[in-house]
C-alpha cells in the first residue's frame, strides 16, 4: 500500500460546523465562527490581535503593507524558506537580502544578521523551520538596536514556543499558515499576528479592503469608507468554520504528531550513530509541535537514491526548498550576504519523511524500510 507524504486529517466535525455557517445564514468574513478562531489564537498564543486570511502569504502582504515598505528598502531571511517569505515584500518593491542558516536548527543564523544590515535594512523575517523556534532573543534584540521591524514567519510554527513563548507573540507581527500541508488545517487559510499596538487599526482596515469597516461594525464611526491602502484578504465563514473544528483539537493533533515524530527520532538514532543520516536537533529553550520529520543525508547523490529507493517501496518522502538565493527570481532581485553553506547543504541533503495523523498504522513499515536501505 502507498504511503504518502502528507495526508490532511479531518476532525470529524468540520462539515457539522460548515453546515452551521450555512444555517446561520453568514457566509462572508468576520461572523461567528472567525471570532471563535480569532479568540482562540489571541488566547493561546498571547498575540495581541489575531486576523485571519485566505493563506499565510496573505498575512505577510499585509505585514509588508504595514510595514510601510517602499521600493529599495530591504529585507532580511534566510534563504531556506518557501517563496512567499520573500514574495510578499517584493511586491511592494523590497529586496530580499538572504543570511545563511544555523546547521542544527536549519534557522536563520542570528550571529550572521548584523553583518547584513545597511542604512536601508528595515525588517528581519525570521522562518522557524519544522516548527522549530529561531534565537528570538538576539533576533529581537539586533531589531532593538538597529530599530528594525521582526516579522516572524511562523507559517510551521502553531503550537510551538521559545522559552515558554509561544511562537507568533514574539515579533511585532506574525504570520500563520493553515494550508493542508501544516499541522492544523483549512485547506488554504492563515492568520495575521499583531503584537504592536500600533499595527492593530490600520491591519483591519487592510484586511478590509481599505475601507474602515470594522470599526463602523463595532459601531466606533458612523458610516465607512475608503481610507487607506487595502486589499481582500478576510476569509470567508465556511473556511473559518472548517478551521474552528480543526482548534478545537489543537492540542490532541499535535499530541499525536510528536508520539509520531519521537517514534522516528528513536528507530533512527543508530542510524546517526553510523554516521548514515543526521536527526533534527531540537534546543532546550525550543518546544516543537512535530511540524516535520527530517534527516540529512551525506549529499545530494545520497538523497537522490534514497528518495528514489523509498518510492520503489512505495513509500512518498520528498526534498524541501530549492534556496531562493539559487533560485532565478532570487538572484534577478534578492541578494546574499555571506556564505551560504549551511543552505546549501540543507537544499542538497533533506529529506522529510511522512508524516500525519493516521502513520500510526505503518509507521513501522516505514521505519523498518529505512533502515534496511541505510544499514
Ligand atoms: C507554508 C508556508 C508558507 C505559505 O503558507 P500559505 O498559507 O500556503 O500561503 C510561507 N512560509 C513558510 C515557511 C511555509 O512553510
Amino acid at each position: 500500500m502507498h504511503i504518502p507524504f502528507n495526508k490532511p486529517y479531518m476532525t470529524g466535525k468540520e462539515l457539522w460546523y460548515i453546515s452551521q455557517a450555512h444555517a446561520s445564514g453568514h457566509l462572508a468574513g468576520d461572523g461567528q465562527f472567525t471570532k471563535k478562531c480569532s479568540a482562540w489564537l489571541e488566547r493561546r498564543i498571547g498575540c495581541q490581535r489575531a486576523l485571519l486570511t485566505h493563506s499565510c502569504t496573505a498575512a505577510l502582504e499585509m505585514a509588508a503593507i504595514l510595514a510601510d515598505f517602499q521600493p529599495g528598502d530591504e529585507v532580511i531571511m534566510p534563504s531556506y524558506t518557501f517563496v512567499s517569505t520573500a514574495n510578499a515584500f517584493v511586491l511592494r518593491g523590497a529586496v530580499p537580502v538572504f543570511v545563511d542558516i544555523r546547521a542544527d536548527t536549519l534557522n536563520i543564523d542570528e550571529t550572521r544578521i548584523e553583518e547584513a544590515i545597511t542604512p536601508r535594512t528595515r525588517a528581519i523575517v525570521p522562518v522557524h523551520y519544522a516548527g522549530v523556534s529561531c534565537e528570538m532573543d538576539a533576533i529581537m534584540e539586533i531589531a532593538r538596536r538597529h530599530d528594525l521591524l521582526v516579522i516572524e514567519d511562523a507559517a510551521q510554527g502553531i503550537m510551538s514556543s521559545y522559552k515558554g513563548r509561544p511562537l507568533g507573540s514574539i515579533g511585532h507581527m506574525a504570520a500563520l499558515s493553515f494550508h493542508e500541508t501544516k499541522n492544523i488545517i483549512s485547506g488554504e487559510g492563515g492568520a495575521l499576528l499583531i503584537n504592536s499596538p500600533r499595527f492593530a487599526e490600520r491591519a483591519e482596515i487592510i484586511r478590509e479592503k481599505g475601507t474602515n469597516r470594522s470599526l463602523f461594525f463595532r459601531g466606533q464611526v458612523d458610516k465607512y469608507t475608503w481610507v487607506d491602502t487595502g486589499s481582500s484578504y478576510l476569509p470567508g465563514e465556511i473556511l473559518a468554520a472548517f478551521l474552528w473544528a480543526q482548534m478545537e483539537e489543537a492540542d490532541a493533533i499535535t499530541k499525536r504528531r510528536l508520539d509520531l515524530w519521537g517514534n522516528y527520532h528513536q528507530w533512527l538514532a543508530n542510524l546517526e550513530k553510523a554516521e548514515m543520516v543526521r536527526r533534527p536537533i531540537i534546543p532546550r529553550e525550543c518546544v516543537h509541535n512535530a511540524h516535520m520529520y527530517y534527516v540529512l543525508l551525506p549529499g545530494l547523490a545520497q538523497r537522490t537514491a534514497f528518495i528514489e529507493q523509498l518510492k520503489a517501496k512505495e513509500i512518498s518522502a520528498v526534498f524541501h526548498y530549492i534556496p531562493l538565493h539559487s533560485s532565478p527570481r532570487g538572484q534577478a532581485i534578492g541578494r546574499f550576504s555571506g556564505s551560504m553553506l549551511n543552505t546549501d547543504k540543507a537544499g542538497d541533503c533533506l529529506v522529510r519523511l511522512p508524516m500525519w495523523l493516521g502513520l500510526e498504522e505503518s509507521q513501522s513499515d516505514v521505519i523498518q524500510t529505512i533502515l534496511k536501505l541505510l544499514d
